[in-house]
Parts: structure tokens; C-alpha cells; sequence
């Protein structure tokens, strides 16, 4: 046994194994030391292998998915090892002594997922594959629990962005590419081979060309390949649920880098929660289908904007009309998740339940897709939708028909298909109903004829039905002309059986057998029938998702006041009255109120610098107008009275100095970094808020570079931005910037004590209040008092010198950053100097060389 458990265990290396013995699933060796640990289970001992005792843990196989949720979780893979013969079938080959052969038949994980207890129902569950072919790169992502499957192009440098946005479970990589770094899991080169990928696809579908899927070239053909490649892999050769991928170009979204997303805390906070993230304001949604396409949503707000007005406007009919969203909410939330359960389904692993999940839901998806289509003035998105909700009539009416109203998880012990359905089966039922009900006559009889009350007649899984008496009745039925035969005696009780009862007994048994079997071949037919309809079904998935999304926002809209945003063309960005979902609840949580704030950015004020006190909402104001951008460009109404926006391509967001370290760079350097990233990125119709760029530094290195940095948007990037700084020197830069415009947080010392007011004013702010905030703070007094005397010296030294900022206004705005003519560098150097050889397309290459050519 050691020796094909040490074989099993060498074909999947990577994984614990969990090999299957009867009603267990064992681990040996290092890999039970390890699930021992996280599982928190007895580690015992087993036989002797080269000498030393085999460590061994267990558990049991009906409680299994408990355990590998939590194995998968702590970061591990599971391989599971089945019996695939029968005990008998084992000795018939081999002898008594046969070992039942054993296989992998499926590597468990974290990417790979079905199973409804492995998998968070509110959020998606993506494995992802990167592929790269003639110096482009592209993503194949696949929700192998919903069937989802998404092939996006983009490139090396947006990749990271891209990956960010799906938050992948598992991220699959060639172990030869450039990408091994990002991935979990490394799998051969041949299998991102693109023209393998090709033929891959083509077979999973059965078609004849990938024309129909749209057009994509052939990084993504490498990356879907190797995607394929790796579910086929983890399902041991069984193809995965993939619908048709859907093809996109990473430009179709607002580009979102993974230092914005973690900071604007989007979908997750920055400790990795979903509550605390705007997704966890935004969502009033009533179905995990929805909630789930939600957080795509809000991941990859769009840039198309008849797109968004579209789910505006499904929003804005839901808004308006609360009967209508009330009725359509309450009859979704009654729905299951039809996705998921054909996702479940389509693996291979699904239950007469997931038939009843898919009925009830398709059921429900018919009867709202009715009422729809009667509604006066449905927008066209949710016309759109309503063939999809209909149209499954005959599936439902089978499925209604075939099964009983809540069939079990487990097929094993039949009961699912409903009477009437097959007269044959209803038969069987019949014989071993008249079969128990013959039984409990013949107990009846056994009783008067033995004279023994107690007699009872029992079924077991080795005796079968036989005939129970304590051990102080059973010398009566002993006697060899009773008419019963001995057999077995345990502690208390002896057991029987009679020629009558054997007879019955073979009937109920076999009609139970048959009956099974019928149920178990209907089952398969049921299922067949569903999988021919697979498309159709997930597609109803996504309807009522989409619904499910128009009508939650609607609710968070009419619960919070919210306004539909305006698109424009120009790149402004006003918004009256905003608030920031998440600071708004958490401030009405501890008793206060929100103070609302405008913000006008225009193509001629689009730069903000916002001063202030600390803690006097600089930062939530910034934030809250890029939230506001992602709310609306998702589709979805914004916390604010009024809000006008031109569609914002890229958004920024930086902290200065924010707490990094666990990414083994200084704070300073991710700051700068960082900020190198906005600075070469930045487009007139991007976004950016910087949040005391600088402070990581000494205060004239930080304020230097907070200048420069506010010049260099003002003047190149020309993009909208929110810049808040607590340098009081930077407000010189309105003098010299005329796009650039001064504001502050308000604060009040009153009674010495001081007032936050969390109110946006015009203009600088009028002095610091360092000293109160630290009073505030709980600072001691005396330290306090210290800290006034030394700042009365520093201030009498400045005005004396002039200020931290003296001399600046002799700065010429942008002749201080050219260098001397000799040290200039020449057009041809920079040119060159800027090219990324690694990251040319060959076309890119050529364009390079006509423009080197055209500098020299
Ligand atoms: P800063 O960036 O100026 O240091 P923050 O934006 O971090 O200040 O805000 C500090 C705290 O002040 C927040 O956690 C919140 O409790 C409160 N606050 C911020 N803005 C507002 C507002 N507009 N209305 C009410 N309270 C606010």
C-alpha cells in the first residue's frame, strides 16, 4: 500500500494527498504533519516505513469539504486519491490479497473551486492564466464555479493593474516567462504555446475556428491555452465549464493601478476585508450572482459612455419606482444561484439539489422576466435581458415534473424523482412499500407465534432484514423445528432470520435496488439535458445578476439621496454636496453628521491644493470625488447632490509615506516610485489625488518635491487633481499657476479648544493648528506648552530669514528645471534612453526607429 501511495504521492508533488481508505481520507507523512496542524486534528502513527513509524491523520470522507476549505485557505493544494475498483472487483483481478487500485482524479485548488462550502457566494472566484506571443501580453481569466471566461489584452505594463482588478485566487504561469514571479502556480512551457492554445479552444468548444468569440491574437490564444491547459490539468484530463470567452481590451475600463485600488480601498480594504470597501457601502444586492458582478463592476468602471448610461438608466427605472424595485428585489432574493449550481453541474459534481436550484431559479427567472416585459417604458438594457430570463418553458416543466419539491444533496439514497414521473419506477416504489408493509405484518406474526413481545425485525448493511430478540427470549426460536434459522449472537440480543421474511426481504431489496437505479439513470438524462442548455442557463445567470445590480444600486441610491451623475465631454469634474460612503457611515455610526463638501475641477481650474489641520478631512475629501468617478463610471448613482464628470481614463491615487514596508521598500521610495508611476502615466483626462506627497522625507527635500511635483501635473500631465498638503508653502504656486486654485479645511479654535469643522473653504488655510491637533490628540499639557515655546523661536527665526519658503519666488517657474545647456541631454539620447526594448512590439520597434532616425 506504502508503495502506490508514495507513487500517487510522486505525480502530485505539489499537493497534500488525501488518499482514499474506505470511509477516510488518510494523509502519511509530511503531508499529515502539515493538515494535522492547520486542521487541528490527532496525528497518529501507522506501520513502519524505512524504519521509522509513518505519521498519519485522517478525516472523514461524508466531512471532507470542511476540511480542505480550511487546507485551501491556509494556502495549500489538495490532490484527492479515490478507490476506482470496488473491493471485489480488486480481488476478481488479483487475488485476496489485491490492493483497490487508486487515482488522482482531481487536484483541489484555490482557483479551481465549485464546491458551495469552498467558495465566498458574494464574490467571483478567478484563476488566471498570463500568456505573452511576439512581445504582447494577455490575461485569461476563468470562474470555472459560474463557467465565466474572460481574455483580456493588454500589456507588460498594465499587466499588474489588470491582475489587480480580478484579485485572482490563483495566478498560473509558463515557469520559462517573466511572469513567474506574479504566479502561484508554474506549469510547462508547451502548454502557453499559442498555436497549441489554438487547437485547445477550438476542441473544448468544437468549433472550426474562433472567428465567432471576436478577434484575438495570439497572446491571448497562449495565455487561454495555458489557462485550459492547467483547469485540465487540476480536473485530471475531464474538460472544465468554460463559457465562450468574452474579449477585451484592458483599455475598455478606467485603468486603475494596484496602488489606487488598495488605497481607495475599492473592493477590499487595505487589510483585506470586503466590509469598509466602497463595494461594501455600494451593496444592497439580494443574490450572491449579483453581488459578485457588482464588485466586477466596481473593479472595472468603463469608458464607454453610452455603455454606463445604459445601466444608468435601468438604475434610474428602478429608482423612480419603488414598487417596482421592491417587488423585483424580494422576488430575486427568493431565487438560488443558478450560476453556480450549473457550475457545479457542468463539473461533474452536481446533486438532485442543484436540479432543484436550477428549477426554482429558472422558475423565478421566467416569472420576473413576465413582469418586465409588461413594464411601460423599460429601458432598453433591461429589454434587453428579458429573452434571456424567459425561454427555458420546457426545461423548467421537466425538471418540475421529473423531481420531488427539495431533493437531497445526496443521490445515493434516491428519493429525488417525484411520483408520477415514471410509472415504472413508481412501481418499484410500490413493491417495496407493499414489500415493508408485508414486513411489519410479518413482525406482527413472528410476535404471536414466538409469544415474544420484544421481537423486533431489523435491517442492517451486512445481515440484511433479519429478526431481533433479547437474549433472554431467544432459546424459543432456537429450537431447530421453529422455523428459524440462528444468525448471530451478540451482548444483549440474538439474531434470526425465517425462510418468510427472506423471501419478502429479496423483494423490498431488489425493487430498492432497481429503484435506485432508475432514479440514478434519470438523473444522468436530467443532467444531459440541462448541459445541452448550458449557455442558455448561464446567461439567464447573468440577467438576473444584472438586474439584481440595477436594482440594488437604485435602493442604495434612494436610501442615501443619492444623485445620477452627468457625462460630459470636457474634462470637469463637479460634484455638489459629495460625500464618502465609507467615512459617511462610520460618522453616523459614533452619533455625528457628515459634512457634504462641493468639488469643481474644470480644463481651467483643474488643480486643487487643499491645506488644512490634520484630521480636518483632506484626505476624505479627496478620496470621496474618486470614488464618486468609479461609482459613476460603474454605472451607478453617486453621494451627491449633483455631480457633472467627463469620463476619466486613469485614476491615481498616493499617500505620502504610507506604510509600505511589507513590500521590503523604504516608505520614501514606494512614495516616489509611485509617484513616477502618476507623473509618466497621467493624461489631460486622467484623475489623480495625491495625499501629502513629500511628507516621507525631510521637510525641504519633501517640500521640494511636493513643488516640483504639483508644476509638473499643473504643466505637462494637465490632468484634474486634488492635491493636499500640509507644506503652507506650496499655496506660492497660485501665483504662478492659472490653473491652479487654493482650498482649505476649516477649523475653529473656540475656548481654546479646537473645533474641526470638515468644511471645504476657498483660499489658504490660515495657520496649521499642529498644536492643537496634538492637544486633541492627548498630547500632555506640559509637552504641549513646550512645543509652543520652541515654535514662538522657530517662527521668530523664520520671519527674520524669510521662511522655509524664502527665495522661491525668484524660482522661474520652469526655466529652474532645465539643466545647463552642456549637461541637457540631446533628443536622440532621450529618445533612446526612454525605450523599453524589452516591452517593443515589433511594430512599436520600427515606429522608434523612424523617430530616432527623424531626431538624428
Ligand atoms: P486629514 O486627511 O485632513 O488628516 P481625514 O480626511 O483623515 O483628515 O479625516 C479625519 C476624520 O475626520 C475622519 O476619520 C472622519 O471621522 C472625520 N471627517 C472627515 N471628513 C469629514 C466630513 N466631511 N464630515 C464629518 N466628518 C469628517
Amino acid at each position: 500500500m506504502m508503495a502506490q501511495y508514495l507513487a500517487l504521492k510522486a505525480e502530485a508533488a505539489d499537493c497534500l494527498l488525501f488518499y482514499r481508505m474506505g470511509d477516510f481520507f488518510e494523509l502519511f507523512h509530511d503531508d499529515a504533519k502539515i493538515a494535522a496542524a492547520v486542521l487541528d486534528i490527532a496525528l497518529t502513527a501507522r506501520g513502519e516505513h524505512e524504519g521509522a513509524k509513518i505519521p498519519m491523520c485522517g478525516v472523514p470522507v461524508h466531512a471532507a469539504e470542511g476540511y480542505l476549505a480550511r487546507l485551501i485557505k491556509a494556502g495549500h493544494r489538495v490532490a484527492i486519491a479515490e478507490q476506482v475498483e470496488t473491493p471485489e472487483e480488486a480481488k476478481k483481478r488479483g487475488g485476496s490479497k489485491a490492493l483497490v487500485q487508486r487515482a488522482i482524479v482531481r487536484v483541489v485548488t484555490a482557483g479551481t473551486l465549485t464546491e458551495e462550502a469552498l467558495l465566498d457566494a458574494r464574490a467571483a472566484n478567478w484563476c488566471v492564466a498570463v500568456g505573452e506571443a511576439g512581445g504582447e501580453v494577455a490575461i485569461a481569466a476563468a470562474d470555472v464555479s459560474t463557467g465565466r471566461f474572460e481574455l483580456i489584452e493588454t500589456d507588460a505594463h498594465a499587466l499588474a493593474a489588470t491582475v489587480a482588478r480580478l484579485a485572482p485566487a490563483e495566478v498560473v504561469a509558463s515557469e520559462a516567462s517573466a511572469f513567474a514571479e506574479i504566479a502561484t502556480s508554474l506549469r510547462p512551457r508547451i502548454d502557453f504555446d499559442s498555436a497549441a492554445g489554438e487547437t485547445r479552444l477550438k476542441a473544448l468548444f468544437g468549433v472550426a475556428t474562433l472567428d465567432g468569440f471576436g478577434s484575438f491574437g495570439r497572446a491571448g490564444l497562449a495565455a487561454a491555452g495555458g489557462l485550459v491547459a492547467y483547469l485540465e490539468h487540476t480536473a485530471r484530463g475531464s474538460l472544465p465549464f468554460l463559457r465562450p470567452p468574452l474579449v477585451s481590451r484592458n483599455d475598455q475600463c478606467m485603468a486603475v493601478d494596484a496602488a489606487t485600488r488598495e488605497s481607495l480601498e475599492l473592493t477590499r480594504t487595505t487589510s483585506g476585508s470586503r466590509s469598509g470597501s466602497l463595494l461594501d457601502a455600494v451593496d444592497r444586492t439580494v443574490t450572491g450572482a449579483g453581488a459578485r458582478l457588482l464588485g466586477a463592476d466596481i473593479a472595472a468602471p468603463l469608458m464607454d459612455r453610452a455603455a454606463i448610461e445604459a445601466r444608468l438608466d435601468a438604475v434610474t427605472r428602478f429608482h423612480d419606482d419603488p414598487g417596482l424595485r421592491d417587488g423585483v428585489r424580494s422576488a430575486l432574493r427568493a431565487l438560488p444561484d443558478v450560476g453556480r449550481a450549473l457550475g457545479r453541474i457542468a463539473a461533474g459534481r452536481g446533486s438532485p439539489r442543484d436540479l432543484g436550484q436550477l428549477r426554482d431559479g429558472l422558475d423565478g427567472a421566467r416569472t420576473l422576466g413576465d413582469r418586465l416585459e409588461q413594464l411601460a417604458d423599460a429601458p432598453p438594457l433591461l429589454g434587453q435581458l428579458v429573452p434571456a430570463l424567459r425561454g427555458h418553458g420546457a426545461l423548467v416543466e421537466l425538471l418540475t415534473r421529473a423531481l420531488v419539491p427539495s431533493p437531497p444533496i445526496d443521490a445515493a439514497n434516491g428519493g429525488y424523482i417525484a411520483e408520477g414521473y415514471d410509472a415504472a419506477l413508481d412501481d418499484l416504489r410500490a413493491t417495496g412499500a407493499g414489500g415493508r408493509r408485508a414486513i411489519a405484518a410479518l413482525e406482527a406474526e413472528f410476535r404471536t407465534r414466538t409469544g415474544v413481545n420484544a421481537l423486533k425485525i431489523r435491517h442492517n448493511g451486512v445481515l440484511g432484514y433479519h429478526i431481533e430478540v433479547p437474549a433472554r427470549a431467544a432459546d424459543a426460536l432456537m429450537k431447530a423445528d421453529s422455523g428459524f434459522t440462528h444468525r448471530q449472537t451478540l451482548a444483549g440480543c440474538v439474531r434470526f432470520n425465517a425462510p418468510e421474511l427472506h423471501e419478502v426481504a429479496l423483494k423490498v431489496t431488489q425493487a430498492g435496488a432497481h429503484a435506485l437505479a432508475a432514479e440514478a439513470a434519470h438523473l444522468e438524462e436530467l443532467t444531459g439535458r440541462v448541459l445541452g442548455n448550458r449557455e442558455a442557463i448561464a446567461a439567464t445567470a447573468d440577467a438576473l445578476a444584472r438586474i439584481d445590480v440595477a436594482a440594488g444600486l437604485a435602493e442604495r441610491a434612494a436610501e442615501g439621496g443619492w444623485a445620477r451623475p452627468d457625462l460630459v465631454d470636457h474634462a470637469c469634474l463637479e460634484i455638489e454636496g459629495g460625500r464618502h460612503p465609507v467615512v459617511e457611515a462610520a460618522v453616523a455610526k459614533a452619533g455625528g453628521r457628515f459634512v457634504a463638501n462641493d468639488c469643481r475641477l474644470s480644463e481651467d481650474n483643474r488643480l486643487w491644493l487643499v491645506t488644512g489641520p490634520n484630521m480636518g478631512g483632506k484626505s476624505t475629501f479627496l478620496r470621496q470625488n474618486a470614488l464618486i468617478a468609479v461609482l459613476a463610471q460603474a454605472g451607478s448613482y453617486v453621494p451627491a447632490t449633483r455631480a457633472t464628470l467627463g469620463l476619466v481614463d486613469r485614476l491615481f491615487s498616493r499617500v505620502g509615506a504610507s506604510d509600505n514596508l511589507a513590500r521590503g521598500r523604504s516608505t520614501f521610495m514606494v512614495e516616489m516610485v509611485e509617484t513616477a508611476a502618476i507623473l509618466a502615466q497621467a493624461t489631460p483626462r486622467s484623475f489623480v489625488i495625491l495625499d501629502e506627497v513629500g511628507r516621507g522625507t525631510s521637510t525641504y527635500d519633501g517640500l521640494a518635491i511636493a513643488w516640483a511635483v504639483v508644476e509638473a501635473i499643473h504643466e505637462d500631465n494637465r490632468c484634474r487633481c486634488l492635491f493636499a498638503t500640509h507644506y503652507h508653502e506650496l499655496t506660492r504656486l497660485a501665483e504662478r499657476c492659472e490653473a491652479l486654485s487654493l482650498h482649505h479645511v476649516r477649523a475653529r479654535e473656540w475656548k481654546g479648544d479646537l473645533v474641526l469643522l470638515h468644511e471645504l473653504g476657498e483660499g489658504p488655510a490660515d495657520r496649521s493648528y499642529g498644536l492643537a491637533v496634538a492637544r486633541l490628540a492627548g498630547l500632555p499639557p506640559a509637552t504641549v506648552a513646550r512645543a509652543k515655546a520652541v515654535l514662538a523661536k522657530l517662527e521668530a527665526g523664520r520671519q527674520k530669514t524669510g521662511g522655509l519658503a524664502a527665495g522661491l519666488d525668484d524660482l522661474p517657474l520652469f526655466a529652474a528645471i532645465q539643466p545647463a545647456e552642456e549637461e541637457r541631454p540631446d533628443a536622440l539620447r532621450t529618445e533612446l534612453a526612454g525605450l523599453d526594448l524589452d516591452a517593443l512590439t515589433p511594430r512599436a520597434a520600427l515606429d522608434a526607429l523612424y523617430r530616432l532616425k527623424e531626431l538624428a
